[in-house]
């Protein structure tokens, strides 16, 4: 797939595909070659209120249809992605800058979110307390919240919509997404699969456009009760505030800034074969890439030595070309945030291990970038880079580390390697974070809830805790005459 063939971005209202109407125009930029992918008219006034109505029109039928009826829809979208994987990944690569084999990967992983909606849709239930009236039966019953609206970015334009709108589809919640209006495309093919499947008209309708004002409309409108946020935590902050003026139930999911600790129980070449794929997934851009490095002292030289070695040699290029392991960044505003963390690090007395610069002068590269000595007063060791690099620096003592580890703000993922279980218990136990691999790196499944804790936001995805958030709980007393 060419440049030429980017599928053109529309706004989704009412099961029509259609032009935005307002006057602003967005350009959908391919990270690798900065060559323009499509110009999209963003979405208007208008056709925020057009896309609520549909979305209020669909919320009867919807909310009714049996949990069996609307996993079926569910179940056919994740078919329908699976058999249009190669596509898709491909418009992944093209808008995202992700190599095609982690656009395969994002497709299967938002494939499997959509099923185990679909399933765990059926097991709303809910339960019957014992009255201490005669005559009395009490019913706790969980239903649909209502209309949902939705805003995700441009790092996983797949798998973080598929995570929002499989669990509200699947509690009978119609909704209105706001994609990234940088990556539309990716987003565009989910919403595709699901109007394929037999999803009923406005039960999911997108928009793109200017983010503040579209989601300042949502937000507001009485009709939309629950808000989902995935992206940065200024703006969830923001989108919070707004919500509560309004008493809307928001779920955050925000950035993160994952420690890793390794003890020195390990081997650190062997840690540091597994962790680098892992970092250097997306560029570094996710929200639970490990970030910051804290080496116990013993094997110290040793992981900085063996993960520098892998980096340095990892090969960076167009996603589309099958020997890239690692594409660019998404934007050029990563390239300079990303650069000004590392030369402030440098600033600061960090040794360079290698990267540090950004290649050739088309395209958003970035260097794998090993950074050593890193002290906490650098900029890098407190706030996310979301970027291709590795902060190390070493640590005597558990106390010690467990500290620094906690000492940001941020408590999304956070990752141990040790031997030794009572180490392994207690930092389990001691770090902040609302996931923590031990030894692992499996902490985004379908089934297993995802979400942070402290500024990293509030509310859970996946899991039976991701439909939670789309139900409410009503009790009934029922007597009889
Ligand atoms: P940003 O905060 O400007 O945008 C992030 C996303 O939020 C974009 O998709 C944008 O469309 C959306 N957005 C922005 N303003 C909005 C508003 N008023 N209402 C609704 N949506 C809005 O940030 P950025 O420059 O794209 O990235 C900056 C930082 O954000 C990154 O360095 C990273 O720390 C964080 N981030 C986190 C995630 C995540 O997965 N948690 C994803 C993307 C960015």
């Amino acid at each position: 797939m060419e440049e030429r063939t980017y599928p053109q971005p529309a706004q989704f209202i009412g099961g029509s595909w259609r032009e935005g109407r307002s006057d602003a125009v967005v350009e959908v930029l391919n990270p690798a070659t900065e060559q323009v992918l499509a110009l999209v008219r963003c979405a208007s006034a208008e056709d925020v209120d057009d896309a609520i109505l549909a979305t209020v029109e669909a919320n009867e039928s919807w909310r009714l249809a049996t949990a069996v009826d609307r996993g079926r829809v569910l179940r056919d979208a994740a078919a329908l992605l699976r058999a249009r994987e190669q596509a898709i990944a491909r418009v992944l690569c093209l808008e995202q800058g992700k190599p095609l084999a982690e656009g395969v990967r994002e497709v299967a992983m938002a494939a499997d979110v959509l099923e185990w909606s679909a399933e765990e849709g059926r097991r709303a239930y809910g339960r019957i307390v014992p009255s201490r009236y005669r005559g009395i039966r009490q019913f706790v019953v969980r239903e649909p919240i209502g209309p949902v609206a939705a805003f995700t970015p441009w790092n996983l334009p797949l798998l973080t919509p598929a995570m929002k709108i499989g669990a509200a589809l699947a509690a009978g919640c119609p909704v209105v997404i706001k994609p990234s209006e940088e990556t539309p495309a990716a987003t565009i093919a989910l919403v595709r699969a699901l109007a394929d499947a037999g999803l009923p008209p406005g039960t999911l309708n997108l928009l793109l456009g200017d983010p503040a004002p579209i989601s300042h409309h949502l937000i507001s409108h009485p009709a939309i009760r629950k808000v989902t946020f995935t992206g940065s935590t200024r703006v969830g902050k923001e989108l919070a505030a707004l919500a509560g003026t309004h008493a809307k139930r928001i779920a955050l999911e925000l950035g993160g800034h994952a420690p890793v600790l390794v003890f020195d129980d390990c081997d650190p070449r062997r840690v540091a074969e597994a962790i680098a794929p892992v970092k250097f997934r997306n560029a570094g851009q996710l929200c639970v890439s490990p970030t910051r490095f804290f080496v116990q002292d013993a094997i110290y030289e040793e992981f900085v030595a063996a993960l520098a070695s892998v980096a340095a040699s990892l090969p960076v290029g167009d996603g589309l070309d099958s020997k890239t392991r690692m594409g660019p960044l998404a934007n050029a505003r990563r390239v300079m945030a990303v650069d000004a963390l590392v030369q402030d690090a440098l600033a600061n007395g960090a040794k360079l291990a290698c990267g540090g610069r950004r290649l050739g002068d088309r395209g958003y590269f970035y260097a794998p970038t090993v950074l050593s000595d890193v002290p906490d007063r650098a900029r890098i060791m407190s706030e996310e880079p979301f970027g291709p690099v590795v902060p190390i620096d070493r640590f005597a003592t558990m106390n010690e580390v467990v500290a620094r580890a906690n000492s940001v703000p941020y408590g999304l993922a956070s990752f141990a390697f040790t031997r030794d279980l009572a180490r392994a218990d207690e930092v389990a136990s001691r770090l902040e974070a609302g996931m923590v691999g031990v030894n692992s790196f499996y902490i985004a499944q379908a089934e297993t809830p995802f979400g942070g804790v402290k500024d990293s936001g509030d509310g859970r995805e996946s899991g039976i805790e991701g439909l939670d958030g789309y139900l409410v709980t009503k009790f009934v007393s029922q007597g009889y005459l």
